[in-house]
């Protein structure tokens, strides 16, 4: 009898975890089919993908991106669900996907993951920032029931491993951290580093903007609130420890003291591939984690005075409502800012930092309300700096 093959919609599949995630695909085809794939305006990369996955719908971000394509070949606008948010709600609307592996970066992630959540379709969730700025919406369709969150982020796929059967007997959940390119460095010493440099990660290649949201470590406080919309631990049960090799990413600690922890290797097709496959597991195709790599494994102790941007996203935390939406979108702002040569490295942390303390903290409860803190911040940069495009 032939397999029902599960129908796949990938947003931002010209990224880094879109683009595993295709290859993913392409090595199972009597699994899956793609259904759909979104990406920002990286037409070249998306018509490969278009033709290698000749039914698939597809949206674009950018304007003249889609008026370009649509030049090249009139016949793909019935392919097309559109432009910006409305494309992305079209390919996850009609028809139906069984997943949707959300891929895209920034707070463009919340309003996908929200609706298919709505409809009842199960998300793989690389954007964690659905859960920094939407955790509350995201518990609250979660708690109906009905579809579920799939960690894809590494850290939170491994502690979702060592949780599993052991719920109720952990009680301290660990999130590894590499320290990134600077680790070991004073703050004061990053002063001039240039775009290379805050690229260079010693152990994962990632986007752009989550590779420098690793150099600060950001990047980790995002995900200790991600970890705990995903798995409901106060904050006072989530902890980090520096891990330089990047092979443990998850970490427990059980009720009698013991810990138990999740191994792989530094790379991101392991947990996409087991949400794709998800309940169940498959062989991994790929190079399988060795004993001997695993000779010497470092940790170190996390001193988060050493990293101000850190601080900065649990006091976000801490304050709940907008503020952690604020704090991404300054952090957006920010970013894109430094990648275009415009401020250094740690003007991020002041844009943040000011957006912040500037914020009047609302409540976060509906999609409407997030998006609003998300364009004040940046209006609020805009206004102070000229804004991230200026
Ligand atoms: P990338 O920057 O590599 O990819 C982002 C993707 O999103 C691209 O396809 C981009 O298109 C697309 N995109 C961006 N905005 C839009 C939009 N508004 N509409 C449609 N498409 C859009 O990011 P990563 O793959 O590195 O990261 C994605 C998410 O996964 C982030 O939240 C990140 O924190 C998380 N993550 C990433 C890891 C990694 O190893 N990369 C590890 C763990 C988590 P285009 O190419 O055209 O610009």
């Amino acid at each position: 009898m032939e397999r029902k093959r599960r129908k796949i919609v990938i947003l931002g599949s010209t990224g880094s975890i879109g683009r595993a995630a295709v290859e993913i695909i392409s090595h199972a085809p009597e699994d899956f089919e793609i259904i759909g794939l979104a990406a920002g305006n990286n037409i070249g990369e998306l018509g490969l993908q278009r033709r290698e996955f000749a039914g698939a719908r597809f949206a674009l971000r950018d304007e003249d991106a889609h008026a370009k394509l649509m030049a090249e070949d009139s016949d793909l606008a019935e392919r097309s669900t559109g432009i910006g948010t409305d494309g992305l709600i079209g390919l996850i609307s009609d028809p139906k996907p069984d997943l949707v592996i959300n891929a895209l970066v920034g707070v463009a992630g919340l309003v996908p993951t929200v609706m298919a959540l709505e409809s009842g379709c199960d998300v793989a969730l690389a954007n964690k920032e659905s859960l920094v700025t939407g955790g509350e919406i995201v518990d609250r369709l979660l708690e109906n029931g009905g579809a579920r969150v799939i960690p894809v982020d590494s850290e939170h796929f491994s502690l979702s491993r060592c949780l599993k059967g052991h719920e109720d007997e952990t009680v301290e959940i660990i999130l590894t951290a590499s320290g990134g390119p600077f680790f070991g460095r004073a703050l004061a010493d990053l002063k001039n580093v240039t775009v290379a440099q805050v690229l260079d990660h010693p152990t994962w290649k990632m986007g752009r903007k989550v590779t420098v949201d690793s150099a600060h470590l950001l990047n980790k406080g995002l995900e200790v609130i991600e970890a705990h919309w995903l798995f409901g631990y106060g904050y006072e049960s989530i902890g980090v420890v520096i891990h330089p090799q990047s092979r443990v990413h998850g970490i427990t600690r059980l009720r009698d003291g013991s810990l138990m922890a999740h191994l792989g290797p530094a790379d991101m097709k392991l947990p996409i591939i087991s949400a794709l496959y998800h309940p169940g597991m498959v062989k991994f195709p790929w190079e399988q984690l060795s004993l001997e790599e695993l000779s010497r494994l470092d940790f170190h102790t996390f001193e988060p005075e050493r990293y101000p941007a850190f601080v900065l996203t649990m006091e976000a935390a801490g304050k709940g409502g907008t503020a952690p939406a604020v704090l991404n979108a300054a952090d957006e702002a920010a970013v894109e800012a430094f990648l275009a040569g415009r401020i250094g490295f740690l003007d991020i942390i002041d844009w943040i930092e000011q957006a912040l303390a500037a914020h009047k903290t609302g409540p976060a409860g509906t999609v409407e309300d997030v998006l609003e803190a998300d364009r004040w911040a940046r209006e609020f940069l805009n206004e102070r700096y000229g804004g991230p495009a200026a």
